[in-house]
């Protein structure tokens, strides 16, 4: 089955912020989409989240062109192989923005978030690494993909904290995955069938942190006719309105239609 998408994606500092750390990227030619938000000193956060997402990029063009299944990273056969060249690509950016730091100790302390999806006939493979998060919104619900690497999420999950509690805790910015973190880093990867009419929303934090998801999800019911431009812009505009506190950045594709050509 080929799943025809449309897609739009949009970046604001907010309201607080001098700086946009966050990068994002649409390859329409690779069905690839990424949101990456960039943490570190002076401008390093987004010199870490541009590198992450061009080194995703170019690592999935490259497996596309090439054809060649030879790669230095695992191969899980429980998942497709483009779930498994996405998973080889989040890797290898985390790599590179360690090589970064290493090669020039002043970018020291700098790192990114990433969630990424890369689209395969009807099955999109979604990836993440920290607190920027993956939903689908199919048949009027928001579904969360993706669990946040963060110190609260894991107190949430373990049953300490309640959601409430963590989204007001000192340490809600505290996140435990980061590309340019540890030496070694796990990427979560999950596999989602696309239904006709199914949106994907990947974003950084500050839309998760402006909006509660039943907010995001009254706001995709009221777009879900129309121009999906409109939905990214009032995503966020809505976060700026509730204070903008963090750059904000959405991306968003949807399966606009079912069968082609059989
Ligand atoms: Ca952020």
């Amino acid at each position: 089955m080929t799943v025809r998408v449309a897609a739009c994606g949009l970046s604001d500092s907010g309201r607080v912020r001098s700086h946009n750390e966050d990068s994002f990227e649409i390859d329409r030619e690779h069905e690839l989409y990424v949101v990456a938000d960039g943490m570190g000193g002076h401008t390093h956060g987004e010199v870490a989240s541009r590198m992450a997402v061009e080194a995703i990029r170019e690592f999935v063009r490259r497996a596309e062109d090439e054809s060649d299944d030879t790669w230095p990273f695992a191969y899980d056969p429980r998942l497709q192989r483009h779930s498994n060249v996405l998973k080889a690509a989040v890797t290898l950016a985390h790599d590179q923005v360690l090589s970064a730091i290493r090669r020039d100790g002043t970018l020291f302390g700098m790192g990114t978030t990433v969630v990424g999806c890369l689209l395969r006939g009807a099955t999109a493979a979604v990836a993440h690494v920290g607190d920027s998060r993956a939903y689908r919104f199919h048949d009027g619900a928001l579904e969360l993909l993706t669990q946040d690497h963060t110190w609260v999420n894991e107190q949430v999950v373990a049953g300490y904290l309640s959601e409430a509690q963590a989204r007001d805790h000192p340490l809600k910015n505290v996140v435990t995955r980061a590309l340019g973190g540890d030496s070694d880093v796990t990427v979560d990867v999950t596999e989602i069938a696309l239904a006709p009419g199914d949106t994907l929303l990947l974003c950084s934090d500050g839309l998760t942190t402006m909006l509660q998801d039943r907010e995001i999800e009254a706001l995709l019911r009221k777009h879900a006719q129309g121009a999906l431009n409109g939905a990214c812009e009032t995503l966020v505009a809505e976060a700026n309105a509730r204070g903008g506190h963090d750059n904000v950045t959405v991306v968003l594709l949807r399966a606009e239609s079912g069968r082609e050509g059989g």
